[in-house]
């Protein structure tokens, strides 16, 4: 077993040269492998095949790891490390290789400043004040293009993602068109980092996976490009792809996958240093908190200085705006921590969050993981909210299981819990769940995802007898319920034309775990987007709506157990005020109430001059009716919201 301990205490390289650090006349080369015997650079005229240049000796330098200067101009050749660790002899890719050929074999000597497009320099992401004003779409690059009906060109491509203004056959926009007249800030990307899954060499084969099989980290995925062969090519084009949604005013989120490899024992981390990079059990074998074969270890310094020089490698060279963690629990809070406070530094207006959960358990103190009960601990990192999604349509794993919208009764304080974001407030505290987040900032709400089945196939499971109108007026009340809460609003791609999976994982009808399924499955399908014309308004009004109301998006701690009320009203009927005065907002007071029961309910309503801005059937910034009298009705399975 490897010596931790020892190489914890006299092992640590903390400058930043590590990797191929490409200057022109001369390229460097560092490695960290204090376990290694021998070390050589091989140089490549390419990023596959037969065309090895060069074989270099490194020497043994400071601190394990190993180095070389090469006096010549470097630029477009490809390398590896040949590592002689344990007995063994490994040819691997660098594991700070910034770049790779196809199929990231081989990491690419790459001048980065020739891979800036015009106006780099002066290219801003959206600013963020707080993480309440963002909303944040996710979306699958293939997703957005694939189906014949996107208009889109260069189809699953970076390239087609930030084609502008593409229309369906029905004379809609779609893409990046759609995603800005929706009026979300951040689109987040599923994993961009280069993974292991899909063949970069056939793109012909349209093999489509979500890309959670990472390889090289701080190179980006190939078959998104437009050319896997030469590594230089998708840095330009994911530039172009960000700069392009910067000028739109949308920021990029990446969602990133640290907490496991693709592979294990043959990983480049593992045979760069075996034993380190990974949790592993006292029996020698790889402790699994991923459900992926492995878990990394963030809590050993050279692992948590790698996943922050990730970070902000694509925050400073790609100006992403935002992360995702998946399956943030395996990390530990202090690397997060510090990795918040290096992105912050580069970029006050990034946005971190991530899964405060595990798939197993992890080989690490509970105290230490990074998990949703220690959000606290974190208060620059937010988390997705399990409760509000699981409250609102029902349990994720219990196909059949109803929440508020759908026929579950009795889910009152468990909404009341949603809409506070899950901070403490005296009137929310009587669910089933203690408030675990700080501030509303943390609190990441949602109620779809690619993961598991989509919001409306979800509920053509849970309400097979409904008709279709009923359970459209489900989907709006989730969405209102998302929409108006405390927190920082999240949605699947497509949630707002009503996506449906189909296939036979689940109940023979819909798929559930689409990872590997092909694009006729997970695509968008535009002309959805006409069919349910209605649903996309509702959605666009909803955000405008929030975009527009200080009062949906209190950020300081305690705001909103001062601002925000719960009304006493009848079963299945959750409704609460807010008080608008000093949050900088021109209205007094915001009244909002979700009504999950079949019929409609009278409220009598607070003094004022009330008018009506969402109701079952519209929403948004243009007052749709005044309310007469001292009551107001909530038609069956709606929300409303009043301003006065
Ligand atoms: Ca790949």
């Amino acid at each position: 077993m490897l010596d931790i301990e020892k190489i914890e205490k006299e092992y640590i390289y903390e400058k930043e040269d590590l990797g191929a650090c490409y200057k022109g006349n001369y390229t460097t080369f560092r490695v960290w492998s204090p376990v290694a015997t021998r070390v050589d650079l091989k140089l490549y005229a390419e990023g596959k095949g037969d065309c090895l240049l060069e074989t270099i000796p490194m020497m043994l330098d400071i601190k394990g790891t190993w180095y070389t200067k090469v006096d010549q101009d470097l630029e477009g050749k490809y390398y590896t490390y040949e590592i002689t660790v344990q007995e063994e002899t490994y040819e691997v890719v660098d594991v700070y290789a910034k770049a790779v050929g196809v199929n990231g074999k081989r990491g690419m000597i790459v001048d980065f400043s020739k891979t800036n497009p015009e106006g780099w320099e002066q290219d801003q992401g959206p600013v963020l004040k707080h993480y309440t004003d963002a909303i944040l779409y996710e979306l699958h690059v293939r997703d957005a293009s694939m189906d014949s009906t996107s208009g889109i060109v260069e189809k699953g491509l970076w390239n087609g993602l930030a084609e502008e203004n593409t229309k369906s056959p029905d004379g809609l926009s779609t893409g990046l068109a759609h995603i800005e007249e929706l009026g979300v800030t951040h689109v987040h990307l599923l994993p961009q980092h280069d993974y292991g899954s899909v063949d970069e060499a056939h793109l012909e084969q349209n093999v489509f996976n979500w890309g959670y099989d990472p390889m090289n980290y701080n190179c980006l995925e190939g078959s998104y490009s437009s050319n896997p062969f030469d590594g230089a090519v998708r840095i330009k084009e994911m530039k172009h792809l960000i700069q392009t949604f910067h000028k739109h005013g949308l920021g990029v989120v990446f969602d990133v996958v640290y907490n496991h490899t693709y592979q294990s024992e043959n990983s480049i981390f593992e045979q760069t240093v075996p034993g380190y990079y990974y949790r592993m059990k006292a029996d020698g074998s790889f402790s699994n908190g991923s459900g992926c074969g492995n878990e990394t270890a963030s809590e050993h310094k050279m692992m948590g200085k790698y996943i922050c020089d990730s970070v902000c490698f694509f925050a400073k060279e790609y100006h992403v705006d935002g992360f995702r963690f998946d399956l943030m629990a395996i990390h530990d809070i202090e690397t997060m921590n510090r990795l918040a406070k290096q992105l912050k530094e580069i970029n006050p207006n990034i946005i971190i969050y991530g899964e405060g959960w595990a798939a197993e358990e992890p080989l690490l103190e509970e105290t230490r993981l990074a998990k949703k009960k220690n959000a606290r601990k974190m208060p620059h990192i937010a988390m997705f909210s399990d409760n509000i999604r699981d409250a609102v349509k029902g349990h994720v794993f219990e196909v059949e299981a109803k929440g508020f919208v759908n026929g579950a009764a009795d889910m009152e304080e468990e909404i009341k819990f949603a809409v506070v974001g899950a901070t403490y407030h005296s009137q929310a505290q009587e669910g089933k769940e203690v408030s675990w987040a700080g501030t509303a900032g943390q609190c990441i709400n949602y109620v779809s995802a690619h993961d598991d089945l989509t919001l409306w196939d979800k509920l053509a499971l849970t309400n097979p007898d409904a008709d279709e109108e009923t359970r459209k007026a489900m989907n709006k009340l989730a969405a209102a319920i998302v929409y108006t809460s405390q927190g920082v609003p999240f949605m699947q791609a497509g949630e707002e034309m009503l996506r449906t999976k189909p296939g036979e994982e689940v109940a023979g009808k819909f798929t559930k775990n689409s990872y590997n399924k092909p694009d006729a499955i997970n695509s968008l399908k535009w002309e959805r987007k006409k069919t349910y014309a209605d649903v996309v308004a509702y959605y666009q009004g909803l955000i405008a709506f929030r975009k527009a109301h200080k009062g949906l998006r209190m950020a300081e701690p305690g705001q909103i157990e001062r601002h925000l009320q719960f009304l006493d009203l009848p079963r299945n009927v959750v409704g609460y005020t807010i008080q608008c005065a000093d949050l900088e907002e021109k209205t007094k007071e915001i009244l909002i109430i979700y009504n999950a029961n079949n019929n409609a309910v009278t409220i009598p309503m607070p003094e004022g001059d009330w008018e009506v801005y969402i109701d079952g059937k519209q929403a948004g910034v243009q007052a749709l009716r005044r309310v007469k009298g001292k009551q107001v009705s909530v038609d069956a399975i709606s929300c409303i919201a009043l301003l006065c």
